[in-house]
């Protein structure tokens, strides 16, 4: 820790986004940097705890309070070799993790905890920028082959830890390019997609051999896939969207959130989408239904899309702004929490429950929702009582961000016969094992949606295991 009292004369100072008036006409990142002084400041309010919160809060372990020193003292590239050590991807991490690490950080007791998530953006800017990061192929092959199914950050995580013990790894991509959500689900304003493009690079001349657009269980089978390869990583993530079935469901406007954000992910790297299939908001009022991230993402992407009004509901209460006594430090705070997409301009509201879409012509304009009530028991669960007080909202789109339940089932892991568990997530043992000899589960296939950190260091983890049944 070079600077002892920085902690009280360094006020956190966040990059902050570029103004709406200004972003919300493009799909470039909304964030912006610090310069590389102001930068070094940040670092240097790290206190350097005795136990440090900010590392076992991130499920990626990473060491913050070495590489926040790092950045103080200027020392860029011992700051990524450290970062690297626990994150294959702090460039992807750096910009969209909610940082748990900064939750549990010390500082964050008064409400200003380090900047932890953008200088470990910064430091990955400083480092590709200077040419730090380097591909590191590995010395010697084993003659073992790993099939990684599933290019998002769990998959890329796992062949690039499988690659550097020496086996020889083939990532298989049902899409035209690699990165899962990372590419197609997140949008552009929140993660430009060069990102991701350059850590391809790397892998790719670190010997990993990427075969996009094969979808394994339709153009090659499962079967083929568990004779040709030594081990089998399912990283294939949660694809099935939460559905609701009310009155009107098969409205043309009503559409799953992946529908409308990958589209626009696709037109933006200039992939070819079916005209009669493009969906726009432009003019339109657009209902969001769920208020978490994919909804955000939803409302970002509509308002630049030109909607006229944007609306998104959300059946659970308003969680308390601030702090919330029920989720205190240094635990992840269930507290309000506001995106860029919500400040260019979007109404929000809670406690409400769909019961009806109403069309014209077969098109969805109008959503009947009705108030709930929430109250606990007294065994802590909530319980939800509808009040009869019903309200109807415009909406010429509706975009239902509800969540992910589990993997697609079909094709794949019914050909594979992968046991499934409780919650439909591909079940698997302690050292990442499924059901199936020599075939491997991570990521959000086997945990359930989450995040990508939590992906990145499952797809760490399950390599670790992989390497150890090969040798
Ligand atoms: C809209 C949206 C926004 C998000 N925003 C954030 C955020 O800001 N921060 C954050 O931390 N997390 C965010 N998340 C969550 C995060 O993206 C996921 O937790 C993470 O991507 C999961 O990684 P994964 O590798 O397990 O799976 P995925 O990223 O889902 O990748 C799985 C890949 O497997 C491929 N695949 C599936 N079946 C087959 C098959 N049979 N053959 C070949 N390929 C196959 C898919 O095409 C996909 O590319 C967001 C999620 C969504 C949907």
């Amino acid at each position: 820790m070079g600077n002892p009292k920085a902690f009280i004369t360094i006020p956190r100072k966040e990059a902050g986004y570029r103004p709406v008036n200004e972003r919300i006409y493009d799909f470039g990142e909304v964030e912006q940097t610090l310069n590389r002084e102001d930068r070094k400041l940040q670092a240097s309010r790290c206190m350097d705890c005795g136990i440090p919160f900010c590392h076992s809060a991130c499920p990626l372990g990473n060491k913050m309070p070495e590489w926040q020193d790092l950045i103080y003292r200027g020392k860029w590239k011992e700051g990524i070799e450290i970062l690297h050590e626990t994150n294959n991807f702090p460039d992807f991490t750096g910009r969209i993790c909610p940082a748990p690490c900064e939750k549990a950080c010390v500082l964050a007791l008064h409400e200003a905890p380090v900047t932890i998530r953008e200088n470990e953006a910064a430091i990955t800017e400083v480092a590709f920028t200077e040419g730090m990061i380097k591909a590191r192929p590995p010395k010697t092959r084993t003659g073992k082959s790993v099939a990684v199914i599933g290019s998002g950050p769990s998959g890329l995580a796992a062949a690039q830890q499988l690659n550097r013990k020496g086996h020889t790894v083939t990532i298989f991509e049902k899409d035209n390019t690699l990165g899962g959500l990372l590419r197609y689900g997140i949008p552009n304003f929140k993660l430009n997609k060069n990102v991701i493009d350059r850590r391809l690079e790397l892998l790719k001349e670190e010997g990993i051999i990427f075969k996009p657009n094969t979808e394994i269980g339709k153009d090659i089978s499962g079967k083929e896939i568990l004779k040709n390869f030594d081990a089998v990583c399912l990283t294939i993530g949660s694809g099935q969207p939460r559905n609701i079935t009310p009155k009107g469901r098969e409205l043309k406007g009503v559409y799953f959130a992946m529908e409308l954000l990958s589209q626009q992910n696709q037109l933006i790297m200039g992939e070819k989408v079916d005209s009669k299939a493009i969906i726009n908001a432009k003019g339109k009022h657009v209902l969001v239904i769920g208020g978490g991230d994919t909804g955000s993402d939803c409302v970002g992407t509509s308002i630049r899309q030109g909607a006229v009004k944007v609306t998104q509901i959300e059946i659970l209460p308003k969680p308390p702004e601030g702090k919330n006594p029920d989720t205190p430090w240094p635990y992840w705070p269930n507290i309000l929490r506001t995106s860029s997409s919500h400040k260019e301009g979007c109404v929000r509201k809670w406690c409400l429950n769909t019961t009806e879409f109403v069309g014209d012509k077969g098109q969805v304009k109008e959503v009947v929702v009705e108030e709930v009530e929430w109250t606990k028991d007294e065994t802590g669960r909530w319980n939800m009582k509808s009040t009869g007080k019903t309200e109807t909202i415009k909406a010429d789109l509706v975009f239902l961000a509800l969540g992910f339940v589990h993997p697609v089932h079909e094709g794949l892991l019914t050909e594979l016969g992968v046991e499934f568990d409780a919650r439909g997530n591909v079940k698997v043992d302690a050292v990442g094992k499924s059901s199936v000899n020599k075939v491997f589960a991570a990521g959000d296939a086997a945990i359930g949606a989450s995040l990508v950190v939590r992906a990145i260091a499952q797809g760490r983890k399950v390599a670790e295991d992989i390497h150890k049944s090969l040798i």
